[in-house]
């Protein structure tokens, strides 16, 4: 017997026409690539979406077509979104900070009909349209005023929008079809597409509003540093509306100063990035004595972040972190940290060392450990194996096959190695490839950053295994000084007694002016692990 309740699809047209209907006259602010701010409504923002779709009809999409973007955090990208997802179209954001080669790839891989890019990647669309003939249109995010010369035939956005009508009828489409595409950064081998669902997106967004995740709500001012190439700005360009929560796009501009005077500006409330961004805002909030006005809390994720950094924020500017953790392939969210009645009565120093856990699972997501046999370990916070995953906004296979079948007994493995708890609170050990294997024993490259980075002189650390005649690996050190810090080698190896395990002290330290980190801004440990390959330890 079914239930006799109304089988209404999960579609993301819906979100931008209840934001339109219920919060019409919240604003969305976007800093232009051109220059200056652009600020509309939800209101506007769902007219346009709708001109949008028509244009798109126009130019011949169709249902199931992939329509590309280049383009930063603004109020087009989002339109974007909605006109292309809600007209059945696949809205297939690409990450311009990969190398050229690689978006050829992407772009040919995903088939994209059309690909709208902002003005700051003309010289990249340039070197790529040569290569990618399937794209029929290529379109620029701006105004007739603002359009560059060029020998590609380029249409301008603007224009595209103004020639058509905001009559439009969002179709009902089948909850299960492709909205999204979102391609892996791909460290090793071609990157790899990660294809979401109306459903998958909807039930992600409601997800990621419940209190215990991101807490949004219609009062929030959201301002989403993180990409809406990086897994769709981790979604919030879908929970916003969902909730009618204000939403500020930065655009290009995501220095300290930049992001900072749109924080005060614009009265936001909540934000989110990988810990990279934050470390330059924070050099500049320190450098210039400020402080944050409205911001109350901060979702850090996408890598590790540093304890030293949720103290910072917590302690001296006295906004909440939420550590999240999650992954393209997870829509993403996967874990966010908050605590329980229990632990608010710990003492500070336990509940901070909770806080620098990945966080807590959210309902949707089902979290296991196994040992390398596949045997579920137990949630005691204490034994550490594969994690792996299932869920409705995991993914079951990637774009084309590719890659094959990537389900353990219908579980996702994350590649991450980890410990959970009874209370569902799950810590990441390290990257299974970025584990270091030190005589049989395993040392987290993550613990080792961490202390190191709480180090007052040291900007950025990365640590890999070399290899080592009698232990296999052991880790070596590699720190960015803070500039015009002076720090040595002794120094900073004995600042590691007391915080780690004395086997796990590293047994080296190289200073170097910067790490390479990759598209989305975390370390890339594989061409680390590379440059320092032939590195030999002292005493090996
Ligand atoms: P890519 O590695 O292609 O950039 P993702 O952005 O999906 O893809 O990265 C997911 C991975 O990032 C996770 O499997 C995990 O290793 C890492 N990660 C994400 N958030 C955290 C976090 N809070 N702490 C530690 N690692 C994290």
């Amino acid at each position: 017997m079914h239930g006799l309740m109304m089988n209404m699809p999960l579609n993301i047209s819906s979100l931008i026409r209840h934001a339109d209907r219920y919060h019409g006259d919240t604003e969305i602010v976007s800093r232009l690539v051109e220059g200056g701010i652009h600020r509309y409504t939800y209101h506007d923002a769902h007219r346009r979406s709708r001109q949008l779709a028509n244009a798109l009809g126009a130019l011949g999409v169709k249902p199931t077509d992939r329509i590309g973007t280049l383009a930063w955090n603004g109020h087009r990208h989002f339109e974007i979104y909605y006109a292309s997802s809600g007209s059945g179209a696949v809205c297939h954001t690409i990450n311009p900070r990969l190398f050229p080669e690689q978006v050829v790839y992407i772009v040919n891989h995903a088939d994209d009909r059309c690909v709208f890019f902002d003005l700051t990647f003309l010289p990249l669309v340039e070197k790529l349209a040569p290569h990618c003939p399937g794209v029929k249109n290529w379109v620029v995010m701006t105004d007739k005023a603002h359009m560059p010369e060029s020998s590609l035939p380029l249409m301008c956005y603007e224009d595209l929008v103004n020639a058509h009508s905001d009559d439009y009828e969002w179709p009902d489409i089948d909850e299960n079809a492709a909205s999204s595409l979102c391609y892996t950064s791909g460290t090793t081998g071609n990157p790899k597409g990660v294809l979401y669902s109306h459903r998958s997106t909807i039930l992600h967004a409601y997800g990621a509003c419940m209190p215990d995740a991101l807490n949004l709500s219609a009062r929030d001012v959201v301002l989403p540093v993180v990409p809406m190439f990086h897994v769709n700005a981790w979604g919030l360009p879908y929970s916003a509306p969902l909730v009618g929560a204000k939403l500020v796009f930065p655009g290009a501009q995501l220095d300290g100063a930049s992001l900072t005077a749109l924080f005060d500006t614009e009265k936001v409330t909540c934000s989110a990035g990988v810990p990279t961004i934050w470390l330059g805002l924070l050099q500049h909030m320190e450098a210039n004595g400020l402080r944050f006005g409205s911001l109350n809390r901060t979702v850090i994720g996408g890598s590790a972040c540093p304890p030293a950094m949720i103290r910072t924020f917590e302690d001296r500017y006295g906004v909440q972190v939420l550590h999240a953790w999650g992954m393209t392939e997870m829509s993403p969210l996967g874990t966010v940290n908050t605590f329980k009645n229990r632990h608010l009565v710990w003492p500070k120093e336990q509940r901070d060392a909770l806080q620098n856990k990945q966080g807590r699972v959210i309902f949707g997501v089902d979290l296991k450990i196994v040992d390398d046999d596949g045997k579920e370990l137990p949630r005691d916070g204490k034994a550490f194996g594969d994690l792996l995953v299932r869920g409705p906004w995991i993914c079951r296979e990637y774009f084309k096959g590719e890659g094959g079948n990537p389900l353990r007994d219908g579980w996702f493995p994350t590649g991450d190695v980890a410990t959970l708890d009874e209370d569902g609170i799950m810590q990441i050990t390290d990257r299974s490839k970025d584990v270091i294997k030190s005589g049989g024993e395993w040392i987290s490259s993550i613990d080792l950053e961490n202390a190191a980075v709480a180090h007052p002189s040291v900007a950025e650390a990365a640590v890999v295994g070399v290899f080592h005649p009698k232990w296999d690996e052991r880790p070596l050190l590699l720190v960015v000084k803070k500039p015009g810090a002076e720090l040595t080698r002794e120094e900073m190896l004995k600042f590691f007694e007391g915080r780690v395990a004395k086997w796990w002290i590293p047994d080296d330290v190289v200073f170097v002016d910067s790490l390479p980190h990759t598209a989305t801004g975390k370390l890339l440990k594989t061409k680390i692990r590379d440059d320092f390959k032939n590195h030999k330890l002292p005493g090996a």
